[in-house]
């Protein structure tokens, strides 16, 4: 039978490519016709009820409007059987979302009637557009009876096929004008799609260059991502890029081995490797999937309960992983599969959480899954037939994660920077708060140093002063005595000194006590000072009741009348004190130092004897008098 039963025929179509116009406007109208038909079958699930018509400048035909399909739960049904049910019509047309059943059992037989409708084109390459199917096996029935047999699938080693492609793939000889009957067992744990479509070899080869160079552009994007982040992390040694690159490579994995690359290049002679290979890397991707998110949102500190949740995810993905390696594909691989939602929905929901917790970076991250999310949705629905096969829907995955790798980087530089920032405020805020506390430490220092200084300043002036009257005391004396001595040796100057002692001030003491007697000291050292200061005296307490001056520039005239003015003082009134008044006269020596001598050491010395002498002399004299040394 060229046409399939309970099909209405086809319009009868001229067989060739050449010939009158009217021939040329019937084979367009028969084209277009063709076309509403693949499509009105795509849309709107109407029944496929045309034999596809092939061709050459056509370059390929999806063959689902043509299709028709039974489906063999046991999967014990043979050719035999198959042809029959072909020939008696129970083949029914595909539903609205093609060939795409989701996981089944058993085997499914795929039926389409063929014409070859182009004059000189005999090879067509059949290609199932899905790389997991387990075990195709084709049957071509000509019109002369005759019957082919081809088999295929990713259970049968890469080289078998026709064509060296990551679909599986036949070359059909179909005679031109032939008319021939596909009829195709199906048979896999994987989930059942097989939307075919028939391509002349030259279109073939256009549409794989251009697949190929969109999927060389994916993986181009992932490697540069992957080495990109590699550099990184090596620089950084952050762990979230670390769990990103283990994320990309196990992703990169799951798309190889989806999109029939793994086979092709990976593991084209295991069979066993190309089945498990699908569980096994979608549950690494998962691993490291939400290990990374852990990591990126700081979950442990963020969140804990949520941390607890996702090492849990963790737990079970890597246990699912182990399993797969035993556990049946049509278990392993759905499993894995609807896990996929669970975890991404995991993820979502700890992202948001960790948004809600000010994290500003989980912003792109939750914008990154999101993408990402919808992707594999769309896949995952085509998976399991809920959703046609389309551009998006087959590529969904891809571009999805593609975008949501790419964002995924941005939102770790954008983490790094933020990370970086808040150190570098960290850091300032730190420096400006030690510089602050060592300009206050300074400060305290400094003040503590000035009160040192005023406090040594204040014992220095102490320790030379005399503490009962106030004058400077006898080390002070000798001291400074000295520099005005060199002073007027070098401006030959006279330099005299008084060395005033006052009178039986013992029998002052004995008389009235010695506070009284402390009185008198005070009140009588307040006289000198107050004679000999004008004249820039150098006045201090000599010894108990003597005191001694020094006046530089002061010639012994001067100093002899300057000498009886305190005498004068004191003899003019008695001393007031606590206790009774009392009287008060000194005796006082008067010496000009020889200004000539060389010798400053003894010279001092000497002239000290040489006034103390002139006071002896004074006391002698009958005291209460001025006795002028060498007069
Ligand atoms: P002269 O006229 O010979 O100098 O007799 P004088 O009693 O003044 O001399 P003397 O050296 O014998 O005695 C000095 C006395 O000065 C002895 C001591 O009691 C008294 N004196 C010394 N230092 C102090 C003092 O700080 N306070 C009091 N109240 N008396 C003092
Ligand atoms: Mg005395
Ligand atoms: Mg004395």
């Amino acid at each position: 039978a060229d046409a399939v039963q309970g099909c209405p025929r086809t319009p009868t179509l001229p067989e060739g490519g050449t010939g009158s116009g009217g021939r040329m406007a019937q084979r367009k109208h028969g084209r277009l016709w063709c076309w509403l038909g693949a499509l009105l079958g795509l849309v709107l699930a109407a029944p496929a009820l045309a034999q596809a018509l092939l061709y050459r400048n056509q370059g390929q035909l999806a063959l689902a409007p043509h299709t028709r399909y039974l489906h063999d739960d046991t999967g014990t049904m043979d050719v035999a059987d198959a042809w029959r049910e072909v020939d008696q019509g129970h083949f029914e047309a595909l539903p609205a979302t093609g060939a795409a059943f989701g996981f089944q059992h058993g085997a499914f037989w795929f039926h389409v009637p063929l014409s070859n409708q182009d004059t000189r084109q005999r090879q067509w390459l059949l290609v199932q557009e899905y790389p997991l199917s387990d075990r195709l096996d084709l049957w071509v029935r000509h019109a002369d009876g005759r019957i082919e047999h081809h088999a295929g699938g990713d259970h049968l080693p890469f080289d078998a096929r026709a064509v060296r492609y990551r679909y599986p793939n036949f070359m059909l000889e179909l005679p031109p004008g032939e008319r021939a009957d596909l009829l195709l067992r199906v048979q896999s744990q994987s989930s059942m799609q097989v939307p075919l479509t028939l391509y002349t070899p030259a279109a073939f080869i256009e549409l794989s260059r251009d697949a190929q160079f969109a999927i060389g552009i994916y993986y181009g994007i992932l490697v540069a991502l992957f080495f990109y982040n590699l550099v990184l992390w090596l620089a950084l040694r952050d762990a979230s890029y670390f769990w990103y690159l283990f994320h990309i490579g196990a992703f990169g994995l799951v798309l190889l081995t989806l999109n029939g690359l793994g086979f092709e290049y990976l593991w084209p002679g295991s069979p066993w490797l190309a089945d498990l290979s699908v569980p096994l890397s979608i549950c690494l991707a998962q691993v490291g999937m939400q290990q990374f998110a852990r990591v990126f949102l700081r979950l442990r500190t963020a969140w804990p309960v949520g941390d607890r949740v996702t090492l849990a995810c963790i737990a079970y993905f890597m246990a699912l992983g182990v399993a797969s390696v035993w556990l049946p594909y049509r278990i392993a691989t759905p499993l894995a599969s609807a896990s996929v939602f669970l975890s991404i929905g995991w993820i979502l929901t700890v992202t948001l959480v960790a948004m809600r917790r000010g994290d500003r970076s989980a912003r792109l991250f939750l914008l990154a899954w999101a993408t990402f999310l919808l992707g594999t949705a769309m896949f995952t629905l085509l998976a399991f037939g809920l959703l046609p096969k389309s551009f998006l829907s087959g590529y969904g995955v891809q571009i999805g994660s593609a975008l949501e790798m790419l964002l995924l980087s941005v939102a770790l530089s954008y983490r790094y920077a933020s990370l970086r920032n808040e150190n570098e405020r960290i850091v300032r805020r730190a420096k400006l708060q030690l510089e602050s506390q060592v300009l206050e430490r300074t400060g305290e220092l400094r003040n503590a140093l000035a009160q040192l200084e005023t406090a040594h300043a204040r014992l220095r002036e102490a320790s030379r002063h005399d503490p009962l009257t106030g004058l400077y005391n006898r080390g002070w004396f000798r001291e400074r005595f000295e520099s005005l001595l060199e002073a007027a040796r070098l401006q030959e100057q006279p330099l005299s000194l008084l060395m005033v002692d006052l009178d039986h001030f013992k029998a002052i003491n004995d008389r009235h006590g010695h506070l009284v007697g402390d009185d008198c000291l005070r009140r009588c050292a307040r006289i000198v000072e107050a004679v000999l200061r004008p004249h820039h005296a150098l006045v201090a307490r000599y010894g108990g009741e003597e005191f001694i001056a020094a006046l530089p520039g002061m010639d012994v005239h001067r100093a002899r009348e300057l000498a009886e003015e305190i005498c004068k003082r004191l003899r003019a009134a008695p001393i007031r004190t606590r206790g009774p008044e009392v009287s008060v006269t000194a005796s006082i020596g008067v010496h000009v130092v020889d200004t000539a001598d060389p010798s400053p050491g003894i010279a001092s010395d000497l002239a000290l004897q040489v006034v103390d002498t002139a006071l002896y002399a004074a006391k002698s004299g009958g005291r209460d008098q001025v006795h002028v040394a060498g007069c």
